[in-house]
């Protein structure tokens, strides 16, 4: 639940990751030794960001090379819509878009969860060319370097590798972003439809990218159960023009 907000100090040279790691060890030992241990599986989970995925991304964006920016495996073309490069939080109705872009266009920054599930999820869906979203990310948070942004976003956000990076895209419906946060209550669109006036754009978008890249995908198995889901969705022609429509207009 805790975010330690450390990532421009690491990235701008100020901190030194082992340092950060180092210091969190020797707080779990101090705890320890008093007989009132920090939970490890904290301590732990923090370190592994670190020094796990921090030089995991840092160790893809050499070993992939200088192509892999220009990867576009989903063959995503559709440009950054201009409400999205303001961060024009006020013309988006969608609550939880509407205020990850506000706490953006405040702080420079907001968590990795919103990242992916939001904002991530929102160009995947839309078929945003995948280098001019990275340029977007690079240019919007107050962490952003070229070797954490690309892969994070070409390839853990965008699937624009075709899974070199992880191994199914990360593409989610409005039921996903209901179920990990608490915006839906207070939205004026609803999770659970995909036809409509009130039909979630996450929801609906997530069966039209399916259907967009049905060939892609097929023959990945961890895929398999969502395009069956796909096969058996009802009105889903009516799904797909209706998103065709809505395209990358302000939700
Ligand atoms: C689309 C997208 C774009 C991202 N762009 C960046 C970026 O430009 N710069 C950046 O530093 N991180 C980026 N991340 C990774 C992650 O979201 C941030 O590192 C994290 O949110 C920073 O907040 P924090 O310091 O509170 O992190 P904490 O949750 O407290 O984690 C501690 C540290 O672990 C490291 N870490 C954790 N996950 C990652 C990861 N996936 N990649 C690299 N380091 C990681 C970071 O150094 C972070 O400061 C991106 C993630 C996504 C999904
Ligand atoms: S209903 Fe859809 S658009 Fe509204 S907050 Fe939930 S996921 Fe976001």
């Amino acid at each position: 639940m805790a975010h330690s907000l450390i990532s421009p100090a690491l990235n701008l040279g100020l901190l030194d990751p082992l340092e950060v790691v180092h210091a969190a060890e020797q707080r779990y030992r101090d705890s320890v030794a008093v007989g009132d241990p920090l939970p490890l599986n904290s301590v732990e989970g923090f370190v592994r960001q670190v020094m796990g995925w921090r030089d995991y991304i840092w160790h893809t964006y050499w070993h992939f090379g200088r192509d892999f920016r220009h990867a576009n495996a989903l063959a995503a073309h559709e440009a950054v819509p201009d409400w999205l490069t303001d961060l024009d939080d006020g013309a988006v109705d969608a609550a939880c878009l509407s205020d990850v872009l506000g706490d953006l266009r405040r702080d420079g920054w907001v968590h990795h969860i919103p990242r992916l599930m939001v904002l991530g999820n929102y160009a995947l869906q839309r078929g945003i060319d995948p280098l001019a979203m990275t340029d977007w990310f690079h240019r919007s948070f107050v962490d952003g370097y070229d070797w954490v942004m690309v892969a994070n976003v070409v390839g853990m956000s965008q699937h624009a590798d075709g899974g070199l990076l992880a191994t199914k895209p990360y593409a989610a419906g409005g039921a996903y972003i209901d179920r990990m946060s608490d915006y839906c209550g207070g939205c004026r669109y609803d999770p659970r439809k995909r036809l409509g006036e009130d039909a979630c754009p996450y929801t609906a978008g997530y069966w039209a990218f399916l259907e967009r890249n049905r060939g892609r995908l097929a023959p990945n198995q961890r895929m398999r159960r969502a395009l069956q889901g796909l096969d058996r969705l009802k009105g889903l022609e009516e799904v797909v023009e209706q998103e065709r429509l809505r395209g990358t207009e302000a939700i």
